[in-house]
């Protein structure tokens, strides 16, 4: 389906749960309030939705949070989104990927996002407040040894700019494309001294490397890509804030407790919780999430109320 700027819309980011078992210094504290679990989508309703999106002729589905991992019936979602995606894919952070992998592959997985943000044990647990790194390797083992497709995503900062080379060749002795993310002005937790623009990463990397800018895309986010021929692999950047992709935007998000965020960068939603077991208002609603999707985003400007982890990331 088509927005009013004439932009493809065949993309959700579904959110399974605003709960997370680690704590990123820009998405949410220790004291965070979760919703309730009587106010999240139940695995009825999800069917209805999913089922809805599929006649709306909707592409992909990715699975988000909070952490998805954490939802009890994630295999049964998973077998839902199979019954009429076929596939669908998902960002973790991988801590539970070990025990989950194998089954979620067999129910339809076959691409995943692995936040990591450091590979320093100390770091990580700076950053995420647990103490998880090794947990999350041995996702990514599991999943790369089954076959699944992986990508990782590092939100980059100033405590982890020191690491950017060791991320980079870990990911390239992995053969896995590497996505830096600018940090965005979203939620309490954010904080403009940390801020590092892709600038600054790429004169960094441009050190050590040369950056050949390339066409080629992995998934169907925003990120533009390059190749380090040295390492021959490639690294991707994600950079709402210095390079806006807005015009190119093909999603909108579901959050846990059925809200529609046609844009990331407002905290304007619409609800389909009062409409969800009935197709026909649901399908209304979307289209009209999809038709009220804004032309770009003010993110510089302002800081978003809704953290990412209560509209899905
Ligand atoms: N818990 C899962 C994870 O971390 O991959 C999924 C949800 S998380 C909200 C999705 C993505 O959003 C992660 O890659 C995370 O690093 C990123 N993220 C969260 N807050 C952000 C912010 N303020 N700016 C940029 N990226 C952010
Ligand atoms: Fe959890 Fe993901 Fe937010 Fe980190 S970014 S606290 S892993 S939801």
């Amino acid at each position: 389906m088509k927005d009013k700027y004439n932009r493809k819309v065949e993309y959700i980011r579904l959110s399974l749960t605003d709960k997370c078992n680690f704590r990123c210094n820009y998405c949410m504290n220790e004291e965070v309030k979760f919703m309730q679990d009587n106010e999240l989508l139940t695995l009825k309703e999800i069917e209805v939705l999913v089922k809805t999106l599929k006649d709306l002729n909707f592409k992909k589905i990715r699975l988000t949070g909070g952490e998805p991992t954490l939802r009890m019936d994630i295999v049964d979602i998973a077998k839902i989104i199979k019954k009429y995606f076929g596939t669908f894919s998902i960002t973790t952070n991988g801590s539970l990927m070990y025990y989950l992998a194998d089954e979620l592959k067999k129910n339809g997985l076959n691409e995943v996002n692995f936040s990591l943000d450091s590979l320093n044990s100390e770091n990580f647990k700076n950053i995420t407040k647990r103490d998880e790194l090794q947990n999350v390797l041995n996702g990514l083992e599991k999943s790369l040894k089954i076959g699944l497709k992986v990508k990782l995503n590092t939100v980059i900062q100033k405590r982890n700019l020191s690491e950017i080379f060791d991320l980079i060749e870990f990911a390239a002795k992995l053969n896995l494309p590497i996505r830096f993310i600018e940090l965005m002005p979203i939620g309490k937790n954010y904080n403009d001294s940390d801020f590092i623009s892709e600038k600054t990463l790429k004169d960094k990397i441009n050190e050590k490397y040369n950056l050949i800018p390339v066409k080629i895309k992995f998934g169907s986010g925003p990120s533009n890509y390059y190749l380090i021929k040295e390492l021959n692999s490639y690294i991707g950047f994600i950079s709402a804030i210095t390079h806006n992709f807005c015009s190119s935007c093909n999603k909108i998000r579901i959050s846990a407790d059925g809200k529609i965020y046609p844009c990331l960068a407002f905290d304007y939603h619409i609800s389909i919780k009062d409409v969800i077991l009935e197709e026909d208002k649901l399908k209304e609603k979307i289209k009209f999430a999809i038709f009220e999707k804004p032309k770009r985003h003010y993110l510089s400007k302002l800081t978003k109320k809704t953290p990412m982890h209560k509209m899905g990331g």
